[in-house]
Parts: structure tokens; C-alpha cells; sequence
């Protein structure tokens, strides 16, 4: 394949060009033949002329061309002009479909697109030059997503020369139009397409989660208004004129379905939402970013590396115009080490799309550079010297950007880990004020706040908790004559019994009372299971190999109290309980009297 490109910025500039393009065609073998036009100028008679020119010299050619911020010939951006690429495949088939009205036809031509791209025989590639809202171009770009997932996407929206009012188009050989898409296939066995992006930008701060989005438009994040991103963390006021062009350094990172995507400020509305120039769910989780120049360059060093591995025959760069806004007069640097690679040339997007491989899913991207490498047949292996970008011209800015970037990302860090630090002693504290150091039961405080809770809610329901205390039977014995150390052992013994016994989920608790008296909250158990469940412990106490000891019982007191009940008197009478089972010969289970509601 072969691909020339010109600058038609006069008539005669245009004659020149159709001369060399005729003489290339005639002198070669050529299947087919494509023209881009990457149009920085709004003048539509000569857009057509233009059109018209190469439309009469080469009928048989395909067409297709986009409005754009700027254009990228050889690896640097070019005055305004019209940018023609001219492809020439030897054995593939290039061919573009026009679908103009797009509009409320979203639907119906993602399913006709769909179709064309599984009907096109050995198609590799498919490129979609698409114009944004008001256009829902998710709808149309969902369908392509059920392509054979072999079919490499790529494309790119168009935007406006001037940035803010210019006019977005897409031209074809049916004209210019404000509301179409051109999509262009690329089939043949010997077609290679190589297509990969870059971002480079680095999250700052902390994450945020999209609390309302429709669309294109973020409302809030966290349940504040969008806005407040910027006004709170970079000191941004949206009254500011100057608003949309002072956030396009911070564009918002964004995940969606395990990719992030960048999104910068399109548009500020009403109440603090935020028009951003690509789609935004509920959900997705969102930060500010920074576009970190050393990142970048490593970035596209990498991406450079892998084009040459590829032995491209020609490259597209479709990369954001924020980009350019971003490196200012550095952006040729980021670009320049593809041009060594082959012939390059692109424009300036409104947005990039890109097909993810793995997950098939069209992404739609902003802040990106996508670049995309060629090649008929298969590589010969010839040595191409390895490329990189030039920063030697960089280091002012570079170096400080990048040291106040990792100022603002150490501190977050360092921030993010004393915040941690500060949960994990909280959860200490908490654990030490709520649990018996000895048993990890739950101390008296809180077991008693657990027991009051649950009478509250009785009282307020109407309903009925059963209590069980518990007091080790001639504990004092067990210390004389085995030894403390022993008595906790026990102890511990005891609170594992007590603890296996109770089911959390269903809000029962038991806590460490006193030295050897435990209490159990039992909420949704009835008299006679409270009795099951009391006699159980005693059978198992009983039964248990407590270390040094032969034998150890437990009596216990039972009662099951009404939410009405005055809580002291409930706690005297279960004490009451087990009171009486101690002196009526210990190791038995007693049941408080039942109390009459004094209101009846
Ligand atoms: P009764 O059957 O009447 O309950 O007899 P008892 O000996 O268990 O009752 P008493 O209340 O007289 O004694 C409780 C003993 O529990 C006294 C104390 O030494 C012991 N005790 C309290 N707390 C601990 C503790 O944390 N560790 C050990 N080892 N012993 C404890
Ligand atoms: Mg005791
Ligand atoms: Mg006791």
C-alpha cells in the first residue's frame, strides 16, 4: 500500500495533487483507492470543489472526509487547510458507506451498519468517522459491539475548526453534512491493521461515584453537583468565563466496564451539572485528572515501540484536539516518532473511538491519541531503528508539572493511608469498648446497651425477648484450688460454650456479666426455647473438658419479658431466677415468674 498526502490549500495545490495522485495510479497496481479529507477549513463551495476535482479524476475511488481542529501531516500539526490523504491498496478492498440523517435512525443503522460489516468477506478493519450529540451514537455504536470481535473499530467525531462555534461535518461524496456517519471498511487476507491508544493522564485525589448522569450530562457525584469538582478541589468558579477552558486540563476519569475513560467539560449548566464530551452512567466511578507529561511520553513511547514491531506501511493519527490544547507548542513531539515509522498524518478529534479487543466493546474516548498503522502483506522483517519522543526541548515544563503532580499524588497518598490508619484504630477502640478483653465476649456495657435496644424495640412492636443468665456454679472453688490462671482458661472455656450457642443474625448476643455471670439476649425465642436453649448450655458445661478440673456446672435463670416491663425490675427478675436456681441445689435451670402487664 501507499499513501500520499497533501496540503490543498489553492487551486493550484489541488491541480498538484490530482497530477500526483494519477501519476501514482497509473504506474501501479491498485485495487482500490481512498481519499480522506481532514478539513480545517469551513468553506463548503470548496470542500465540494475539492470533492468534485478528485470526484472526476477518479471515478472509482472512495470517498470520505471530517471537520477538524487541526490537522496532522507527517507527524505535525499543519495551518488550517484541507489535509488529503490518498491510499492506494494493491490487494484490499477500502470501502465507505454513507449513512446521512442519522438522527432518530441510531438504531436502524447500528443493525444496517452490523450488516454491512458481517457481510464484507475477510474485512479486518471497519472506521467510522461519527458526528456527536445530539446524536445518541451509544445506540449505534452498541450494535457494532456484537460484530465478529476478529473486526478491529477505530474512528474518530468530528469538531468545530474554532473550537466553540465552529461547524462539525462529515463529508462524503454526497456532500457535507451536519448529521451523518461514514463508515469505511478495510477487507482483504492481506490487509494488517495495528490499532492502539494512548492517555497518559494520571488520576489525582479521590474517587467519586456518578450519583445522577444521563447522557452526556453529570449532574452529581456523591450527591453534590458536578460543578463542585471543580470549584471545591482546583478553585474553578463555573460564573468564571473563562470555566469550560480552565477544567480542560482536569478532565474527569472515568471507569466503564473495567476501562477508564477520559471526559473533558463540554458545556457547564444550570445547578453545578456538567456537559462532558462523551457519556456518563449512574454508577461509574469518576476522578479528576492530570495530564502528567512524563506519563504521556512513556506512554506513547510504548505505543511507538509496538507500531514499529507492526512495520506499518501508513498511519492515522486521530488524536484530541485537547491534546493539543494540553502540549501547546509541544504536541509535534508526541507525534513525530510515528512519522519515522511510515508516512502519517490524522486530525484533531472531538473524541476517539476504539474497539477493545478483549471485551469487543466500542469505547468512546476523549484526551486519547489513537493511532492507527497499515500494512498489506506480511512484514519483511526489515530493520526499522527504534523511536521515541524528543523531550530534550521539554524538561522546563516537564519537570515542574511533574514534580507539582506528585506533590498532589503523594499527599493524597499519604493522606489516604492516615485516613486508614485512623479507621483501623477506630475499629480498636471500638472493639476495646465493646468487648471483654478476657472472653471477646461482649462486655456488660455493651450487652446491657444490646438487651435495653432490644426492649425498646419489643416495647415499640409489642413483642416479647427471652434472657438467660448464667453464674458458674462454686467458681470460687475452681480459682482456690486450680489456680487463677487456670479459673481463666475456664472462663474462656465457658464464653466459646456460650458464644457457639447464640445465632447473631437473628440478633441474639451474649456478653460477660461480672467475674464468672454471663448474659444471653434471646429476641425471637419463645418461653419453652429459651428452656431448650438454657438447658442445652448446661448439659454442654457439664459435659465439657474443662482443663485440670473434673466436672463443672452452671445454674442458669430464664425469663422472657415484655417490651413494656421497667428494665431494672427486668434485670432483677431474672437475677431472681437464678438466684433461686442456686439455692435450690445449683446446676438447674429456674424461670422467672411471669410478670402481669400492669396496665391490664
Ligand atoms: P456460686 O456457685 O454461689 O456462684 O459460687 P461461686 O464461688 O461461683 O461464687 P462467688 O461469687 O463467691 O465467686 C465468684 C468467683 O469468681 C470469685 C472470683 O475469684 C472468681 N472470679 C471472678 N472473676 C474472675 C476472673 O476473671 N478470673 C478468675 N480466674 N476468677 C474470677
Ligand atoms: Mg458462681
Ligand atoms: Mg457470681
Amino acid at each position: 500500500m501507499k499513501q500520499l498526502l497533501f496540503e490543498i490549500y489553492s487551486q493550484e495545490a489541488l491541480g498538484e495533487a490530482v497530477r500526483q495522485i494519477q501519476e501514482y495510479n497509473g504506474g501501479h497496481t491498485v485495487k482500490s483507492l481512498i481519499f480522506h479529507m481532514y478539513c480545517g477549513v469551513e468553506d463548503e463551495a470548496w470542500i465540494l470543489q475539492v470533492r468534485d476535482s478528485l470526484m472526476e479524476a477518479f471515478p472509482l475511488a472512495e470517498l470520505c472526509g471530517i471537520s477538524s481542529h487541526a490537522e496532522i501531516i507527517n507527524g505535525s500539526l499543519t495551518d488550517p487547510v484541507i489535509l488529503l490523504s490518498a491510499m492506494f491498496f494493491e490487494k484490499t478492498e477500502a470501502r465507505v458507506y454513507f449513512f446521512p440523517d442519522i438522527l432518530d435512525q441510531e438504531e436502524e443503522f447500528g443493525r444496517q451498519a452490523r450488516q454491512i460489516i458481517d457481510d464484507t468477506p475477510d474485512i479486518k478493519a471497519a472506521e467510522l468517522l461519527i458526528q456527536g450529540a445530539p446524536v445518541d451514537n451509544l445506540t449505534f455504536l452498541h450494535s457494532l459491539d456484537q460484530c465478529d470481535p476478529k473486526v478491529r473499530i477505530f474512528g474518530g467525531y468530528p469538531i468545530g475548526h474554532d473550537l466553540d462555534h465552529g461547524r462539525r461535518f462529515i463529508v462524503t461524496e454526497g456532500g457535507v453534512f451536519d448529521n451523518a456517519l461514514a463508515l469505511v471498511t478495510y477487507a482483504g487476507r492481506d490487509f494488517h491493521i495495528n490499532v492502539g491508544f494512548t492517555a497518559g493522564w494520571e488520576s489525582l485525589g479521590r474517587t467519586f461515584t456518578v450519583t445522577k448522569a444521563h447522557k452526556n450530562t453529570l449532574y452529581t457525584v456523591d450527591d453534590f453537583p458536578a460543578a463542585e469538582l471543580y470549584s471545591r478541589y482546583l478553585d474553578m468558579s463555573v460564573k468564571d468565563e473563562n470555566f469550560i477552558n480552565n477544567t480542560m486540563e482536569f478532565p474527569l476519569a472515568v471507569e466503564d466496564e473495567g476501562m477508564t475513560m477520559l471526559r473533558h467539560v463540554a458545556a457547564s449548566r444550570e445547578e453545578g451539572a456538567l456537559d462532558l464530551a462523551g457519556y456518563i452512567h449512574n454508577g461509574m466511578k469518576v476522578t479528576m485528572s492530570y495530564g502528567d507529561p512524563i506519563s504521556i511520553v512513556s506512554e506513547v513511547d510504548v505505543r511507538a515501540e509496538e507500531v514499529r514491531q507492526f512495520e506499518p506501511e501508513a498511519i492515522l493519527i486521530y488524536t484530541c484536539t485537547m491534546r493539543k490544547i494540553f502540549w501547546n507548542y509541544f504536541i509535534n513531539n508526541e507525534m513525530a516518532p510515528f512519522q519515522k515509522l511510515a508516512t502519517s498524518c490524522g486530525f484533531c478529534t472531538g473524541g476517539e473511538l476504539n474497539r477493545d479487543p478483549e471485551t469487543g466493546h466500542i469505547m468512546w474516548h476523549n484526551i486519547t491519541m489513537l493511532t492507527i498503522a497499515m500494512r498489506e502483506g506480511e512484514k519483511t522483517g526489515r530493520v526499522i531503528p527504534q523511536v521515541q519522543v524528543d523531550t530534550s526541548k521539554m524538561h522546563g515544563q516537564a519537570s515542574l508539572v511533574k514534580r507539582l503532580t506528585t506533590l498532589v499524588k503523594v499527599t493524597s497518598s499519604e493522606l489516604r493511608q492516615s485516613l486508614a490508619d485512623l479507621t483501623e484504630a477506630n475499629d480498636k477502640l471500638l472493639y476495646m469498648a465493646t468487648v471483654d478483653e478476657l472472653t471477646a465476649l461482649y462486655n456488660r456495657r455493651e450487652i446491657e446497651r444490646r438487651i435495653n435496644a432490644a426492649l425498646d424495640k419489643a416495647a415499640q412492636d409489642d413483642s416479647e425477648v427471652a434472657l438467660v443468665m448464667m453464674d458458674i456454679d462454686h467458681f470460687k472453688r475452681v480459682n482456690d484450688t486450680c489456680g487463677h490462671e487456670t479459673g481463666d482458661k475456664i472462663l474462656e472455656g465457658v464464653a466459646a460454650v456460650l458464644n457457639a450457642t447464640v445465632r447473631e443474625y437473628d440478633g441474639e448476643a451474649v456478653g460477660r456479666w461480672g467475674g464468672e455471670e454471663f448474659f444471653m439476649l434471646l429476641p425471637n425465642n419463645t418461653l419453652e426455647q429459651a428452656v431448650e436453649r438454657a438447658e442445652e448450655i448446661r448439659q454442654t458445661v457439664e459435659l465439657y473438658p474443662f482443663p485440670k478440673i473434673r466436672k463443672l456446672t452452671c445454674s442458669l435463670g430464664v425469663a422472657v419479658v415484655k417490651g413494656y416491663e421497667d428494665k431494672k425490675a427486668v434485670y432483677t427478675r431474672v437475677d431472681k431466677a437464678l438466684y433461686e436456681a442456686k439455692e435450690t441445689g445449683r446446676n438447674r435451670i429456674v424461670v422467672a415468674e411471669e410478670r402481669h402487664n400492669p396496665k391490664e
